[in-house]
């Protein structure tokens, strides 16, 4: 089984790698410390202590408090409240439901029509990092993407309790 360094699982969470590596990697058997790698490498980005329990997306992790509580924290420190909770719902959403702002982003007649489709963005309030968005019909219920079962991963897919 291969196993990849740190800097090579860095440049694969940075999309830094040829898609010749990437195609390479992902045929392969993941290492079994890759998770445990990875959570190291997310750990030593950040600027704060907390233990980071499960990376969500490049600026947001699952975080264990020192009360016990298991937040959404982004890698500047703001925290988003219970993962259990949409963290959609406590950031700054910018929503392009008109011609004008679609085209700030789109070329002229690229986009969708605003009457059947808008685009909402999600920025953290603490540093204007986009975080993620989404396409949906104007009106539509704020997406909650993943709410992971802690507990359940971590014994079954991990062998380790929480
Ligand atoms: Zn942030």
């Amino acid at each position: 089984m291969t196993t990849y360094d740190i800097k090579t699982l860095e440049n694969l969470w940075e999309g830094k790698l040829s898609a010749g590596e990437l195609r390479g990697i992902q045929s392969k058997f993941k290492d079994r410390d890759r998770f445990w790698k990875f959570l190291d490498y997310c750990q030593a980005r950040v600027p704060w202590t907390e233990k980071i329990l499960l990376p969500l997306q490049p600026h947001l992790y699952i975080v264990q408090k020192p009360d016990g509580q298991r937040v959404v924290k982004c890698d500047c420190g703001h925290e988003f409240g219970d993962y259990r909770n949409n963290w959609k719902l406590e950031a700054r959403v910018f929503v392009r439901d008109s011609d004008e702002t679609l085209r700030e982003i789109y070329p002229a007649l690229m986009h969708s029509d605003p009457e059947w489709m808008i685009l909402r963005e999600f920025y953290c309030p603490g540093c204007y990092s986009l975080l993620e968005t989404e396409m949906v019909p104007p009106g539509y219920p704020i997406l909650f993407d993943f709410q992971p079962d802690l507990e359940v991963f971590y014994r079954d897919w991990l062998g380790k309790a929480l």
